[in-house]
């Protein structure tokens, strides 16, 4: 995990980490940009040696393995670079650093804008 503090800066620095309802996440960065996060998406994401494959880094968790009603049960801070959520099914492995997470969000951004 020591890569986790590799980019720094505004862009993985979150000025404002808000839960939008049961099942959608909001981080406004330092930068000014404003992310959306959709749980279920968010859970079929979580980077965690039940759900990636920590040697090949293949991803082991199956898409249709994660509900669509899945909600965000919790959220805490971990040290000063990363999420860690409580999912509704009760999972709660994945720390998400928020290097990982403006990554995610870039992805989502050009994809759609590809389509
Ligand atoms: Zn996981």
């Amino acid at each position: 995990m020591s890569d986790a503090m590799e980019r720094r800066g505004p862009a993985v620095e979150p000025r404002e980490i808000m839960q939008e309802g049961e099942a959608a996440l909001r981080i406004t960065w330092a930068d000014g940009r404003i992310c959306l996060y959709e749980a279920p998406a968010l859970r079929r994401a979580c980077p965690c040696a039940q759900c990636v494959n920590e040697w090949t880094g293949q991803r082991v968790l199956k898409p249709e393995a994660v509900s669509d009603e899945i909600q965000i049960a919790d959220i805490a801070i971990v040290g000063r670079y990363a999420l860690n959520f409580v999912w509704s099914d009760r999972h709660e492995t994945g720390i998400y650093s928020f290097r990982y997470l403006r990554e995610l969000c870039e992805q989502q951004e050009a994809s759609g804008r590809e389509e």
